[in-house]
């Protein structure tokens, strides 16, 4: 018969000691989530009192600017640090000219919530492919995407944004150079404190899938692949970091960030600057969907989520996730 006494093993480190209880366990704790590293995404609609929730992302609602604030208001109330605002405009064209509007969703939104919430960090999202006809994030030609006109429109668009009173622009077209473009840009117009969250390493992802829907900027034709990256690649992550920080970006980002965790580590270990990761629509959707059927906790796989996101060095954290984790902080 085996006693306990005969099974006891001389051990000088037993890890379980500080697994024991909760409050161990907390006090051991090296990675920490705090709702003043989220920063939660809004879909802004023209009109009034509108609240449409969007079928893939349960939860997730485009809203005009008035719903808008409200949404920001109970975020900022919960907890969350701050908002990045994509727009749906009324028209649509082919050079996406609408996006650069002062009187477009986004850059009323933006007048708003600064007036209205002004410790909230408001942050919009640059890019044309919500605001072309065919959906593509820059200016063709043919099926081209020609990079350094669209730059132009960029700035033009990031340049309506500050106006309107941002506190960071953040492209997220893929474009080269648009970084130094929009920097410059700003700066000569006297929106030196207007910061850059650079989309620096976005992927060429299927997980974008459900976002595509909410801002209703699926490409007509083609895909993302001639400027959004290969996800096969690293390297590659990091020369693009590198060059968006020459650039004059105040923040860079990873995106998506469950699947690239990675490289999330890696742009954190060489930089060490502030780096964000975007938990993106698809990741969002699969948990939802999992919930849905009782498959998984969501709230457990939620804060699991979110705590890896931040263990692999994110300082910030884009999910729309941001209030249901702020709530339980
Ligand atoms: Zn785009």
């Amino acid at each position: 018969m085996v006693t306990t006494s005969s099974t006891r093993l001389a051990l000088t480190r037993r890890p379980r000691r500080l697994r024991r209880t909760e409050a161990i366990r907390s006090l051991v704790r090296e990675t920490r989530l705090s709702p003043d590293c989220f920063i939660l995404p809004l879909f802004v609609v023209e009109g009034n009192s509108v609240r449409r929730e969007i079928s893939s992302m349960p939860g997730v609602f485009q809203l005009s600017v008035d719903e808008a604030v409200k949404e920001a208001a109970g975020a900022r109330a919960d907890g969350v640090a701050g908002v990045l605002l994509f727009g749906l405009p009324a028209s649509k064209d082919a050079s996406g000219s609408s996006a650069a509007d002062p009187d477009a969703p986004v850059q009323a939104a933006v007048r708003a919530l600064k007036r209205d919430i002004p410790d909230l960090i408001v942050v919009t999202d640059v890019c044309l492919c919500e605001y072309t006809s065919h959906g593509h994030c820059g200016i063709l030609d043919g099926e081209e995407i020609v990079n350094d006109v669209t730059v132009a429109h960029l700035v033009d668009v990031a340049l309506s944004h500050a106006m309107a009173g941002a506190d960071f622009v953040a492209p997220s077209d893929m474009m080269d150079g648009r970084v130094a473009a929009i920097r410059t840009a700003l700066d000569e117009r006297g929106f030196e404190r207007t910061g850059i969250m650079a989309y620096a390493a976005k992927y060429c992802s299927a997980f974008y899938g459900p976002f595509r829907e909410a801002a209703d900027s699926a490409p007509q034709f083609g895909d993302r692949r001639s400027h959004q990256m290969d996800p096969a690649n690293v390297e590659e992550a990091l020369r693009e970091v590198a060059m968006d920080l020459d650039e004059g970006a105040d923040i860079v980002m990873v995106k998506p960030a469950l699947t690239y965790l990675d490289v999330i580590a890696k742009i954190k270990a060489r930089f060490n600057q502030p780096t964000a990761a975007y938990h993106v629509s698809g990741e969002y959707a699969m948990l939802k969907a999992a919930a849905r059927n009782g498959w998984i906790d969501e709230t457990r796989a939620m804060m699991e989520t979110l705590t890896a996101i931040r263990r692999a060095g994110a300082d910030i954290i884009i999910t729309y996730y941001a209030r249901e984790a702020a709530r339980l902080l």
